[in-house]
Order: C-alpha cells, then sequence, then structure tokens
C-alpha cells in the first residue's frame, strides 16, 4: 500500500557526532544571546559577530561525521516500500553525508550563503565576511548564511504540510519540541490519522502529543525503530 513515513529530527540525533544541541549546558549556545547571532536584528546591528559564529560552526562540519541514526534513516529511506520523507531542523550536513535524499533543510544549511541582495544561493565551506562579494550580483555585505533564523519563515512550509496531512506514520527525533512551527507537526499528523512517535534522550515538552514514546541515546533507539518498520512490526 501507499505508506507514508514523516520523519523530524533535531539537534539531538547530532549530539552523539559531537555537534552541541541547543540546550546542552556548556554548549555553544548557552555561550551566546540567540538574539545577537540567531537573530535578522542581531545580523544586521552586528555582521561580523554573526559570521564567526556560524563560521565556527561551518569548519566544524569537517571534523563530524554522521551516526548510526543517521545511518538507519538513510538505510529506512533506500529499503521501506511506501515514502519516506525526512524534514531536519538541522543545518549540519549529517543527514545528506548518511545517504538520506529525500530531505528537508527547514532551517536552512551551514554549507550555504545566501546574498540577501539577489537572493542567490551559494555552497559555501569557507568563512563567510562583510567583505566578501556575491558570486552573482558582486554586491558586498549581502552575503549571508543560508540559515532561518528566530523570526524567519522556514523553508518549504508548504510541502511539509502536505506531507504532513497525507502520512501514517510520523517520528520526531531528538527534538525538545520547543521551537515553533516545528513542535506543532505531531498535531498534524495526529489529525491525518497517523500513528505518532517520540524518539529522544528524555520526555520532550510535547510528549503528551504523541502515541508512543521511546526515550535513550538516539544512536541506539533510532536503528531499532528502523529494524521494526522494515521487519513489519510497526503499522504504517
Ligand atoms: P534542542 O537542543 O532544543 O533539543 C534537543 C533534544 O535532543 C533535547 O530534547 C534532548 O533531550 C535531545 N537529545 C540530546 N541528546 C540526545 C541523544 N543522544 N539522542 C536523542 N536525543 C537527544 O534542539 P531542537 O529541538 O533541534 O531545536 C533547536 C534549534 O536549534 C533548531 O531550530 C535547530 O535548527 C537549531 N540547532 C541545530 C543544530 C544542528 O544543526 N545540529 C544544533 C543545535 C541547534
Amino acid at each position: 500500500m501507499g505508506s507514508s513515513i514523516v520523519i523530524l529530527t533535531g539537534a539531538g540525533i547530532s549530539a552523539e557526532s559531537g555537534v552541541d544541541t541547543f540546550r546542552d549546558k556548556g554548549g555553544i549556545w548557552s555561550r551566546y544571546d540567540l538574539r545577537e547571532v540567531a537573530t535578522p536584528e542581531g545580523f544586521a546591528a552586528n555582521p561580523a559577530l554573526v559570521h564567526g559564529f556560524y563560521n565556527d560552526r561551518r569548519s566544524q562540519l569537517s571534523q563530524v561525521e554522521p551516526n548510526a541514526a543517521h545511518y538507519a534513516l538513510a538505510q529506512l529511506e533506500r529499503q521501506y516500500r511506501g515514502q519516506v520523507l525526512l524534514i531536519t531542523q538541522n543545518i549540519d550536513d549529517l543527514h545528506e553525508r548518511a545517504g538520506s535524499h529525500n530531505l528537508i533543510y527547514m532551517h536552512g544549511e551551514l554549507a550555504k550563503a545566501l546574498c540577501a541582495h539577489c537572493g542567490s544561493r551559494h555552497e559555501w565551506r569557507e568563512a563567510l565576511s562583510v567583505d566578501i562579494p556575491c558570486p552573482d550580483c558582486r554586491t558586498k555585505g549581502a552575503l549571508r548564511p543560508d540559515v532561518v533564523w528566530f523570526g524567519e519563515m522556514p523553508y518549504h512550509m508548504e510541502r511539509i504540510y502536505e506531507a504532513l496531512s497525507a502520512c501514517n506514520l510520523f517520528l520526531s527525533i531528538g527534538t525538545s519540541g520547543s521551537v515553533y512551527p516545528a513542535a506543532q507537526f505531531v498535531e498534524e499528523a495526529a489529525v491525518a490519522g497517523a500513528h505518532t512517535v517520540e524518539l529522544n534522550l528524555e520526555p520532550s515538552e510535547n510528549v503528551y502529543n504523541f502515541d508512543e514514546a521511546i526515550h535513550g541515546p538516539a544512536s541506539k533507539i533510532v536503528p531499532a525503530y528502523v529494524d521494526r518498520i522494515l521487519s513489519g512490526q510497526v503499522n504504517a
């Protein structure tokens, strides 16, 4: 049958790869003021600080590797007989490097730059600065990290809601359920009649919205759940 699985991932799936989550005590995010580094106003006020913050994150991509949870989701996409759509809130490239293809980066990508002047997007592995001209329109100071900041509209929302409204199984992995609109996806999937499952280290803020919840490290619980799906033990 035409079964469809929609999976939402958050910072927790990359934690065991060595990428800090949002809320880790002592993690990168706790040392910065989010309003300064993750809002359009922060960028306008101090672009060098914001570039520096994302340049550090971007340079760390080459030092981290996908973990068993990323690989299990790529395996699910390859082997499942229905549709598998992966929506990530993460801006790292670990799902892609693990082999996932049907992937939506709803909060953008660290490895891309966006020109605020002409709207062009560019693969970007190096440091960004206010002195670099846009490769397309040559405007200086207009390149920004292609990430969605607080107060901005996440990408591909129409495609996401369409998939949620037609899914049979919804998995939420490694996300605290505190950042909207992603935190609401479980309710959209439930309205569509999907079975909803949380896979997280600990109960998230909206665990009560899920039909099923499994708690533990993603590298253990995600491969185990993927095995259950692929062996037909989950009704999807
Ligand atoms: P979050 O930090 O708010 O929540 C992470 C969740 O993962 C927590 O509930 C935590 O219990 C869980 N977790 C931690 N370690 C885990 C593990 N080993 N296995 C399973 N779960 C684990 O992150 P969020 O919900 O993704 O929202 C934060 C926002 O910050 C997002 O918008 C995201 O774009 C951004 N962010 C991205 C990255 C990244 O790209 N890797 C990293 C940090 C933050």
